[in-house]
């Protein structure tokens, strides 16, 4: 799977970009094969009337959390010159642990100090959905949202903090139920001054 969003620009004079991160190629029929091979592995019935539909629902379910829904990342002249911040806080994270297929689940907070242009500030949550839904690990789907932003956007600075639970910690091995992980990844003047840095921890209500 191609972790790098695909772009065209649909034109020179609007800046939008189509972004269509490629999802897996998906094979329906053998995932519902391959879920009824799993429940009899496990010593259950896939035949059984409680479970003869499970395979095509458990393989429609990860279908689509693994298809991205592709966007128009539109961005606007910041003809006023806006300077300051912009953040989106608590955007919802829902994604796949790719060591346990299991979901972790959360909050982004993404910031970034505007340059030449701006946001559309749904697409913050927008680019947060699309390297969500896949196979992911939360490092490299911080490091994802913020390169995305650095390299589309060109801001001063961009700032990506994720906080989630993870089910495979939570519900199995240490059973650490409540424990979220928090990382971060940050580019520019949001890494290099440390006010800009501290200002963007403390506004996402994080500890720096
Ligand atoms: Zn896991």
């Amino acid at each position: 799977m191609s972790t790098r969003p695909a772009h065209v620009p649909e034109t020179t004079a609007s800046p939008s970009l189509r972004i269509v991160h490629s999802g897996p190629r998906l094979d329906l029929r053998a995932a519902e094969r391959a879920v009824g091979d799993l429940l009899r592995a496990l010593g259950h019935d896939p035949s059984s009337e409680h479970l003869v539909d499970t395979p095509r629902r458990v393989a429609a379910a990860y279908a689509e959390l693994l298809t991205p829904r592709e966007f128009s990342l539109t961005t606007f002249p910041n003809d006023e010159g806006y300077d300051e911040l912009v953040l989106a806080r608590d955007i919802p994270v829902q994604s796949l642990c790719e060591h346990h297929l299991l979901p972790f689940i959360g909050v982004a907070h993404v910031g970034y100090l505007p340059g030449e242009r701006i946001l559309g500030l749904s697409k913050l949550a927008r680019v947060v959905e699309m390297f969500a839904r896949g196979l992911q690990v939360q490092e490299r789907l911080t490091k994802q949202i913020a390169d995305c932003l650095q390299d589309h956007l060109q801001p001063k600075g961009v700032g990506v903090v994720v906080e989630a639970e993870h089910l495979c910690m939570s519900l199995r091995g240490v059973q650490a139920r409540g424990c979220r992980t928090v990382t971060s990844a940050l580019h520019g003047l949001l890494r290099e001054d440390s006010r800009s840095r501290a200002e963007f921890f403390a506004l996402s209500g994080v500890p720096s």
